[in-house]
């Protein structure tokens, strides 16, 4: 772990490091997508992910941008559901659903409980509907919402990384326990839920990364989550690119989230997924930044191991992932 300078890292200096909102819409979800996931029973199949427009997530996390995409106070009742309907319209067969509203679906200021009846009306046909939470606000809401809904419900949650002293510099406001208790509460009730793992927070270099990322796969499972998904940490939110900057923080390498990829998979013990989005920002290499990410694609589908890509560029590389 790299030195650290020693200015504050809490909601005052987070914010003050942001840019400006984009403008939205409370009546529009402000995205929306289809894209190929491997369902927990093996088949491949579509999933819709609506991006819900509602008040700002109340945690400001170093590493977070979804505060971009939202709305400084709560949304009208009715407003949500509007958004899920017009986001439907467009997504014919798809069975599977991600709602996700850049916080935690169980935060009453983000979507009004007087909107979940509805909701689930609207999710009637679907087989999954998988939402996210922050692992502090998983309570008895989750299952009033859970009994409301004919479709089964999937909760995403962010753990980040289990290095103790990192997760509190992240200001998720979180302890390694505190998950643990959300996914051992969400497995006692019949929810699987799935966690975020970051690759190389700041303050890591690029071998540390890989560690603390394969050991918060470990932790996660052993928590009792049914699939992972490791994301590689990005600049862009005014902190991060403060802390890179400052030299804090550097953006993992693609290839490290392919070994990372591997040794997830490789445990056998759920789904695990590399986040696929925007990955030319974690590549030096334009000769195999394509066939790479088509690896990667292939593993999120296959879970399977693929073969390496060969490029000159990884040649003299040491290997630096977990044995297991
Ligand atoms: S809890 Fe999630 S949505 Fe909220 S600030 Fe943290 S990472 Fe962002
Ligand atoms: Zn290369």
């Amino acid at each position: 772990m790299s030195e650290s300078s020693d200015h504050l890292i809490d909601d005052r200096m987070i914010i003050s490091l942001r840019g400006n909102k984009n403008s939205v819409d409370p009546k529009m979800p402000y995205g929306w997508l289809v894209e190929k996931e491997r369902t927990s029973s093996g088949k491949i199949e579509e999933t819709g992910i609506i991006f819900l427009t509602n008040r700002e997530c109340p945690f400001h996390c170093l590493m977070c941008d979804l505060w971009k995409n939202t709305t400084d106070d709560t949304i009208a009742i009715g407003d949500i559901p509007r958004q899920i309907e017009w986001a439907l319209e467009k997504m014919t067969s798809v069975k599977h659903l991600k709602l996700y509203n850049s916080g935690s679906f169980f935060d009453k200021r983000a979507i009004p409980e007087e909107d979940y009846q509805e909701i689930a009306l609207l999710l009637k046909g679907f087989e999954t509907v998988i939402v996210e939470s922050h692992p502090r606000l998983i309570n008895e809401k989750c299952l009033k919402f859970r009994d409301m809904l004919e479709p089964e419900l999937q909760i995403s949650m962010g753990l980040e990384t289990v290095h103790p002293e990192i997760l509190r510099k992240l200001n998720k406001q979180m302890s390694v326990e505190d998950f643990a208790k959300a996914a051992s509460f969400l497995k006692s009730q019949g929810i699987p839920s799935r966690a975020f793992i970051l690759l190389r927070p700041p303050w890591l270099n690029e071998s540390e990364g890989i560690l603390w990322a394969e050991s918060s796969i470990d932790f996660a499972f052993n928590a009792g989550v049914e699939c992972c998904t490791v994301i590689p940490v990005r600049a862009g939110n005014g902190a991060m690119d403060f802390l890179m900057n400052n030299g804090e923080f550097t953006p993992p390498d693609i290839h490290s989230l392919e070994m990372v990829l591997e040794y997830g998979i490789g445990l056998k013990k759920g789904r695990v997924f590399a986040d696929t989005w925007d990955l030319r920002l974690f590549s030096k290499c334009e000769k195999c930044l394509d066939k790479r990410t088509s690896r990667l694609i292939e593993m999120n589908l296959t879970q399977q191991i693929v073969p390496e890509v060969e490029c000159e560029c990884t040649k003299h590389q040491a290997p630096c992932t977990k044995q297991l």
